[in-house]
């Protein structure tokens, strides 16, 4: 189909899109990579008279070293943090779970902001930036203020931002001793997690120091299994205890229904594939 008739601006900075959106109001919104909201207009569950692009602000785009954490602008692709060796060594988590999105065609064009903003609880970025404890930096009309991974994801679908505000870019404190994996079980044909987990652990002395395990798809938003954590920290990184620990992963759970899985098969599906990103990121 053909999206609905809208106006399109290309704002060059922060400022000059924000503005852009409050004046527009309800009627407009922001384009990143359009990978989720092209498909969208098109199907015409929206049709907003007004798209801001924000390809074209270079402060929302790349990686760059903040001191004790990263800057990932929002407009960073999945490829290039891919690819960007300051991920690869600080958050590592992140790294593993976007080169798990989709095909090589989305990684060009979608991005990480886009991601977030989207708040798709299928999307697999959410649970790492959640393990991660990332704070995401947002600007509107009041100017800009800090929003935590626990806070940003109200629900499905629906994150902290006003209407006026955009995600401009997150910051994800460095992780540079822990080890880390993101598992996902997807149809063969489609990338989209029915069930994700993100894993990462420290060890101090051939115990496990801290943990921190976040699930994707088991709920509205991300969650964090704390079950699984709490029953990790003391203990050796052993196969036995990994999985008996990952039995707690389906613990706060409220998973939905749809074609690919029932609450059952996705609790059944959280217990597996934590004991497999608990085994991976521990290296046992
Ligand atoms: P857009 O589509 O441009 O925007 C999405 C929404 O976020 C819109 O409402 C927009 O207004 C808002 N938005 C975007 N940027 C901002 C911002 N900076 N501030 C405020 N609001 C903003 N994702 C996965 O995680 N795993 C997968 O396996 C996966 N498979 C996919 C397969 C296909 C075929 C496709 C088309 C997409 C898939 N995706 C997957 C989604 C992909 O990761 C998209 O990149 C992502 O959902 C949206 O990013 P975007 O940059 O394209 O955002």
């Amino acid at each position: 189909m053909i999206p609905a008739a809208f106006d399109y601006v290309a704002p060059t900075t922060v400022d000059s899109a924000v503005r852009a959106l409050a004046e527009a109001g309800d009627e407009a919104k922001v384009i990143a990579g359009g990978q989720s909201l092209l498909p969208v207009l098109r199907m015409r569950l929206a049709a907003p008279t007004k798209l801001i692009d924000l390809g074209r602000i270079p402060e929302m785009r790349g990686v760059r070293d903040g001191g004790d954490h990263l800057v990932i602008g929002a407009m960073t692709t999945h490829y290039d943090i891919q690819s960007d060796p300051l991920v690869a060594e600080h958050a590592e988590l992140i790294k593993l779970a976007t080169d798990t999105v989709a095909d090589p065609q989305v990684r060009h064009r979608g991005t990480f902001g886009g991601s977030l903003a989207h708040a798709d609880p299928a999307g697999d970025l959410l649970a790492p930036a959640l393990a991660l404890d990332a704070r995401f930096i947002v600007s509107g009309m009041d100017g800009r203020r800090t929003v935590s991974a626990a806070d940003f994801f109200v629900d499905f679908f629906t994150t902290a931002l006003h209407q006026d505000e955009i995600l401009v870019e997150v910051h994800v404190p460095k992780h540079t001793d822990w080890t880390a994996h993101y598992e996902k079980f997807h149809r063969v044909a489609q990338a989209w997690s029915i069930v994700g987990v993100a894993a990462m652990v420290r060890a101090e002395a051939g115990k496990i120091a801290e943990a921190r395990i976040a699930l994707t798809n088991m709920a509205s938003v991300p969650i964090r299994a704390t079950a699984v954590e709490d029953a990790l920290i003391g203990k050796q990184a052993t196969a036995e205890n990994l999985k008996a620990a990952a039995e707690h992963a389906a613990e706060g759970t409220s998973p939905t229904t749809d074609g690919n899985a029932d609450p059952a098969y996705r609790q059944h599906l959280a217990r597996v594939l934590t004991s497999r990103a608990l085994t991976a990121a521990a290296g046992v």
